[in-house]
């Protein structure tokens, strides 16, 4: 597994790293649980990203990894970096949501209760808030780290500008803003001309959410049959069958040649394509089986995309 620096930090992440939005809630077997993150672990990937409300419910997949980390993963904890995050719906009333101190604080303590963790390796402010004052979210993300909840600190759905005041305010702080995890991939390249520059400039690593678009740059959905054990066939409200559009599909089935025609899965081209940019550290994905994370760790180990592949590509996305 190739490890790339996590912007100007110390620190070096995994290219591919494993994100536990779907799959680890308690309606998801837990043995397929254990599999897919023992698989990452065996494989390299060292970085596993939560947030206090993956399930569902809530809550439930941080404490599967809790359970996952007592049955095998202790030992190892040192070679593991662990991200949660807060700033989404997670309990009733005013304090269970966006960007308050009260709400980042008290949530961190839940998920470290959840996971059995004394300290999370990073803790994200999972989304903008737009009243809250950034200096309160930003004193509350310096304040985790002074406390020793969390080694470093980051933010996530920030644009370029939100990312570039959020750093400065931190840094100000004497609190470094390590990283940012957005959105990208083929199909969503807002972050290019808005975010990847910021993040070269100001030293942040860009952590790439959702690089193969929930499944849509994969295999899953080129055939002429759902495959019922894919996400857009299950209860997720986030990849829903009115997303296959006849648009997307024709684009995927072009690139898949593209990536046969180089010996290589969609997924693989898709994992290569996001980690040619340098302000991306590392690619996130999700996995519902181990051969799934295989199959990323192998994208990750082949030769960056050349000018050609990439041409090629941006001719079929420009379509
Ligand atoms: P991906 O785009 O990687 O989609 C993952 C899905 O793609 C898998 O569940 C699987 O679908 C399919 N898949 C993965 N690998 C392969 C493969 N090799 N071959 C065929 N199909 C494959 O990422 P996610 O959308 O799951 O997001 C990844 C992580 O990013 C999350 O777990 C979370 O940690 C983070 N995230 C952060 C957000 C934020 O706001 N900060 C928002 C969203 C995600 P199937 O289940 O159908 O098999």
């Amino acid at each position: 597994m190739p490890y790339r620096r996590c912007g100007a930090s110390g620190l070096r992440l995994p290219a591919i790293s494993l994100g536990l939005w779907h799959n680890f809630g308690d309606a998801a077997d837990p043995a397929r649980q254990r599999e897919i993150v023992r698989t990452a672990f065996d494989l390299g990937v060292t970085a596993f990203d939560l947030a206090n409300n993956y399930g569902p419910p809530p809550g439930s997949a941080e404490s599967s990894f809790g359970r996952i980390l007592a049955q095998d993963l202790r030992p190892y904890r040192d070679e593991i970096v662990v991200s949660t995050k807060a700033g989404y719906t997670m309990w009733p009333g005013p304090y269970g949501d966006w960007g308050s101190r009260k709400y980042l604080v008290a949530s961190l303590d839940q998920s470290l209760d959840r996971m059995g963790l004394e300290y999370v390796d990073i803790f994200y402010h999972h989304r903008p808030d737009p009243a809250t004052p950034l200096e309160e979210t930003m004193a509350a993300l310096d304040h985790i780290v002074r406390s020793g909840r969390a080694l470093y600190v980051g933010v996530s759905n920030y644009t370029g500008e939100q990312t570039r005041l959020a750093a400065s305010e931190l840094r100000r702080l004497g609190t470094p803003c390590i990283v940012n995890q957005s959105r990208y991939n083929m199909f969503v390249r807002k972050a290019e001309s808005d975010l990847l520059p910021v993040l070269e400039q100001e030293g942040i690593g860009g952590i790439a959410f959702s690089p193969l678009a929930q499944g849509l740059l994969t295999d899953r959905y080129l055939g002429s049959a759902l495959p019922g054990d894919s996400r857009a066939a299950g209860n997720s409200a986030f990849l829903r069958t009115e997303h296959l559009t006849e648009d997307s599909l024709r684009v995927a089935r072009a690139l898949h040649a593209i990536a046969e025609g180089g010996g290589q899965s969609l997924a693989q081209l898709a994992l290569r394509w996001v980690l040619r940019q340098p302000a991306v550290t590392s690619a996130l994905i999700g996995a519902s089986k181990p051969a799934q994370v295989l199959d990323a760790v192998l994208a990750a180990r082949m030769p960056a995309l050349d000018a050609g592949e990439v041409e090629a590509i941006e001719g079929i996305l420009r379509r």
